[in-house]
């Protein structure tokens, strides 16, 4: 039997983001696909929230998240306050699967 399964393999924090990481463990293929970086056009590894949240889950598409390269994720951080939760204007959707 086969058995396709898509998502997210990491959350807004680069954390392993369930069930991805476990089935990737157990399934005997993967095909890590890229989106594209929303900033320079690079492969879109990463998810950057753009909104204000907390919370692990925010339901959204491209007012919530914009796909990232290594280069231009900008990771959240306390020390760095001004770079996060930046909004941008016209941000797609992409996910990464
Ligand atoms: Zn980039």
């Amino acid at each position: 039997m086969q058995v396709i399964v898509a998502g997210l393999d990491t959350d807004y924090l680069r954390r392993p983001f369930e069930p991805i990481p476990t089935l990737c463990d157990r399934a005997e293929y993967v095909t890590k696909v890229l989106a594209v970086c929303h900033r320079c056009g690079g492969p879109g590894l990463y998810t950057q929230r753009i909104v204000q949240s907390d919370d692990l889950v925010v339901l959204g598409a491209e007012d919530a998240y914009e796909a990232r390269c290594r280069m231009c994720y900008d990771p959240p951080s306390p020390s760095n306050p001004g770079s996060r939760w930046r909004l941008s204007s016209s941000t797609p959707l992409f996910l990464l699967i």
